[in-house]
């Protein structure tokens, strides 16, 4: 594949990265959270239920790109303080989205994972701001990328000297409308065998519905991936964003045990 030259599989053995307790890339990967940190009850509520449902990091937006400019748009430094206090009483290691390159030194000071999101997956500034960094970055695909752009974008970080590169499928952008986007689970069996890197799937916003996540999640660990994202919300119905694809804590513990014991089936086939 076309100048994919750090990226590569050629280039070394399977990549693990250590995110607090969790090596990325050999255990289990699940991380769940709402969309976006709406309020200190809300996010503590959500990552207490999802810890005790078998989560082993926290997700949760502070800086949303939001389609409409009218939207919430995360609450900033409060929100990713209110992680910090989540992951002091869970345990559990963050992930949150940088939008901006003068948002990135000081954000590693309250992330575990910076997450790059699929609208700047090519923000070139951007890749190479959290290049510079060690912090773990978790690449979304952009919605319209091939896999090839895709990993260009993984090695503009490790160029910059970041080796610490989580890939994220998301579902990219096609014809059907059914679906939010379309999950293309062939990208996770594409990206082993072409890179070293470790890659995750995000089912919430390949498919935008609640009763597709779970049969998704089955089919991901299923494909190989080395985890999953999965929004939660203690009440969906009055998310601030995201409010159609958050499943709830009971859903997610019910996800939670399918996903672990199919996992523990599949590993015996690799
Ligand atoms: C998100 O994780 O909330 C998000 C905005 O995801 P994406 O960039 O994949 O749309
Ligand atoms: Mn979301």
């Amino acid at each position: 594949m076309n100048n994919i030259r750090l990226a590569a599989i050629e280039q070394k053995t399977r990549t693990v990265i250590q995110v607090g307790p969790v090596r990325v890339g050999e255990d289990f990967v699940l991380i769940a959270g709402p969309c976006s940190v709406e309020s200190e009850e809300q996010t503590l509520e959500i990552a207490l239920a999802v810890k005790d449902a078998g989560a082993n990091m926290l997700r949760g937006g502070a800086f949303k790109p939001r389609t409409s400019p009218y939207n919430f748009q995360g609450l900033g430094l409060k929100g990713l303080k209110i992680l910090e206090k989540a992951r002091e009483q869970t345990g559990l290691p963050v992930v949150s989205e940088v939008l901006d390159t003068r948002d990135v030194s000081w954000m590693c000071d309250y992330v575990d994972v910076l997450q790059i999101g699929a609208r700047n997956m090519q923000n070139f500034a951007l890749l190479k701001e959290v290049g510079k960094t060690q912090t773990p970055v978790l690449l979304k695909r952009g919605m319209f990328s091939t896999i090839s752009e895709w990993l260009n974008c993984a090695e503009y970080i490790l160029n910059e000297g970041n080796p610490n590169v989580i890939l994220c499928e998301r579902g990219i952008r096609t014809m059907e409308t059914y679906t939010r986007n379309t999950l293309d689970l062939s990208a996770v069996a594409a990206v082993a065998e072409l890179t070293h890197l470790p890659i995750i799937v995000d089912p919430t916003h390949a498919t935008g519905k609640v009763s597709l996540i779970l049969p998704m999640s089955l089919a991901a660990v299923a494909s190989g991936t080395d985890g999953l994202i999965i929004e939660v919300h203690n009440d969906p119905k009055t998310a601030l964003s995201d409010k159609d694809q958050a499943l709830t804590p009971v859903q997610f513990l019910e996800l939670s045990q399918k996903v672990h014991s199919l996992w523990e089936f599949v590993k015996g086939f690799s």
